[in-house]
C-alpha cells in the first residue's frame, strides 16, 4: 500500500496542499490516537512542544503546568515525534514566513496556512480522510491484481488501525521532503555541477531518481539565477538591462543545459532594500516593539541556566530578532536600582550609549511589566554567552507611535538555524559600562 501510495506522487514537488495534509495528520494524531480535545489542539502552544519529556517509548507532552493537580499529558511515539517534528520544522516556519504582520500566532504549536492559530481541528481531521478516500480510489484504479478487496473492505469498516496505516503511507510521501535532505547533503547543488546520474543515485540508496533529479536541477536553476544577477546588478541596484544579463549568461561555457531565461533573472530581481535609518521607521519593527510579538521565537525552560529564547523558524545574517524590551532610564538610576538587588538576583539592566553618547540604561528588572502583564518578553530572557552568541544589539532612535525612543535591537550575527538558542554576550557591554561588569549567574557552557 505505501509503496503504490508513493509512486502516484512520484515525479511532483512537494505542493502546500500536501505539505498541510500532514498538519491534518499530526491534529488527527492528537484527537483520535491520543483523545485529546480540539481545544486542547487549538491551546497546544509551541513551548509546550519544546518542553516535551523524553519518555521510554517516546516523547511526553504535558498541556498543562506540572504542578497543576489535574495534569494533561500524552505520550507522543516516536513516529508521531517525528511527523510532528517535520510538521514544526518545515511546514509551520513556511506558515511562519508568509504571515502578514497584523497576524499573531500567539506561540501556537498548530497554524492554519496564514500563519494565525488554527480555529478548527476538527475540519483538519475531516480533510485529512477526505484525502485518503481518494487516495484510496486512485490507488483502486490503478490495482490490477491482489489487494483491491482489501483496500474494499477497509473502506467499508475502516478501523482507526486500518486506515492510520494508510495515513501514514500519505505521509510517508510528504516526508519525501526529508529525504531530499539527504539527498542534497550527499549531492551538493553547485552552479556550476551537475546532477548525479540514476546509477550514482541508486548506489547512494535513493530511490524515485526523476523527482530527486527535477528538485536538484530546480535548485540549480535558483541559485544560477542569484548568479547571474549578481552579477549583473550595479552597486545601486538598479534592474539590469536584457542585453547584460544575455552577455553574462552566455559567458557561462559550463552551462549547457539548465540555463536561466533572461526574463526569470529580471523577475527575480527586487529593488534594493534600503537600510540605515528606514529600520527606525520601519512599521513592522514598531508594531513588534510596541506589542512585545515578535515572530519566530520561544521560551524555553533550560534544567540549569532557567529560561532561554529559542528560534521556531530561521533568520539570516543581520535579520533582526527582538528588542530589550524595558523602560529606558539614566546609567546612574540603573547603577543605582542594581546596588539595591538582593543577594544572588539576577539583573536585568542593559547599560548603552544613546544617540547623543549619553550613558544610559534599559532597566527590565520588574515581571511582567507594567505595559505587558500577560508577556514574558523575549529580550531579557536571552542567555549570554561570550564563545557561542549569535546576535549582537544595536541601538536605534526608534520612531514610536509615542515619540522616539532609544532602543536595543538584537540583530543575528550569522544565519540562525530553526532551534537554536539566541545568545547573546553581555559581557563587553557591562564591562564597558559597569567597571565591574558580570554579576552573571552563569557562563558558558
Ligand atoms: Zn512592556
Amino acid at each position: 500500500m505505501a509503496d503504490i501510495v508513493s509512486r502516484l506522487h512520484k515525479n511532483k514537488v512537494v505542493s502546500s496542499s500536501r505539505k498541510t495534509s500532514l498538519r491534518h495528520y499530526c491534529v488527527a494524531t492528537m484527537i483520535l490516537r491520543h483523545q485529546q480535545s480540539a481545544k486542547s489542539v487549538i491551546d497546544f502552544t509551541v513551548e509546550q512542544w519544546i518542553a516535551r519529556e523524553e519518555v521510554s517509548d517516546g516523547s511526553c507532552i504535558h498541556l498543562t503546568p506540572k504542578s497543576a493537580l489535574e495534569q494533561l499529558s500524552f505520550t507522543l511515539s516516536r513516529e508521531e515525534e517525528e511527523y510532528f517534528n517535520v510538521y514544526f520544522t518545515m511546514i509551520r516556519t513556511d506558515y511562519l514566513h508568509k504571515q502578514a504582520q497584523e497576524t499573531d500566532d500567539k506561540g501556537k504549536f498548530f497554524l492554519s496556512a496564514s500563519g494565525a492559530p488554527l480555529a478548527n481541528p476538527m475540519a483538519d481531521v475531516k480533510r485529512l480522510f477526505q484525502t485518503y478516500k481518494h487516495l484510496q480510489k486512485q490507488v483502486q484504479e490503478l490495482h490490477t491484481c491482489g489487494e483491491s478487496s482489501t483496500a474494499a473492505s477497509t473502506e467499508e469498516h475502516g478501523t482507526l488501525t486500518q486506515e492510520g496505516t494508510s495515513i501514514q503511507a500519505i505521509c510517508a510521501s510528504v516526508f519525501k521532503l526529508r529525504y531530499w535532505d539527504a539527498f542534497r547533503d550527499k549531492f551538493p547543488v553547485t552552479v556550476n555541477g551537475n546532477a548525479p546520474t540514476k546509477q550514482q543515485a541508486t548506489e547512494a540508496g535513493f530511490e524515485n531518481y526523476r523527482s530527486y533529479y527535477h528538485k536538484w536541477r530546480d535548485v540549480q536553476y535558483q541559485l544560477r539565477l542569484r548568479y547571474v544577477l549578481d552579477q549583473s546588478v550595479d552597486r545601486k541596484g538598479t534592474k539590469p538591462q536584457e542585453s547584460k544579463i544575455q552577455r553574462i549568461i552566455d559567458a557561462q561555457v559550463d552551462w549547457t543545459t539548465n540555463k536561466p531565461t533572461v526574463a526569470d533573472v529580471q523577475q527575480a530581481w527586487a529593488p534594493p532594500v534600503s537600510t540605515g535609518h528606514s529600520i527606525e521607521n520601519d512599521m513592522s519593527i514598531i508594531k513588534s516593539i510596541v506589542d512585545q510579538k515578535w515572530k519566530g521565537l520561544a521560551i524555553k525552560q533550560f534544567e540549569i541556566k532557567g529560561k532561554g529564547v529559542i528560534t521556531t523558524m530561521p533568520f539570516s545574517k543581520n535579520d533582526i530578532i527582538c528588542d530589550y524590551h524595558g523602560t529606558v532610564i539614566s546609567k546612574r538610576e540603573g547603577e543605582e536600582k542594581m546596588a539595591a538587588l538582593a543577594p544572588g538576583e539576577h539583573s536585568y539592566n542593559f547599560f548603552f550609549r544613546g544617540k547623543g553618547g549619553e550613558p544610559l540604561c534599559i532597566d527590565a528588572q520588574q515581571f511582567p511589566c507594567s505595559c505587558h502583564q500577560d508577556k514574558d518578553c523575549f529580550g531579557r530572557r536571552i542567555n549570554h554567552s561570550r564563545q557561542f552568541f549569535n546576535v549582537h544589539a544595536q541601538r536605534f532612535t526608534m520612531a514610536l507611535p509615542s515619540g522616539p525612543a532609544e532602543t536595543i535591537l538584537f540583530l543575528a550575527t550569522r544565519d540562525i538555524k530553526l532551534n537554536e538558542e539566541i545568545l547573546y554576550d553581555y559581557g563587553v557591554t557591562r564591562k564597558s559600562f559597569q567597571g565591574e561588569g558580570a554579576d552573571l549567574d552563569w557562563l558558558d557552557d
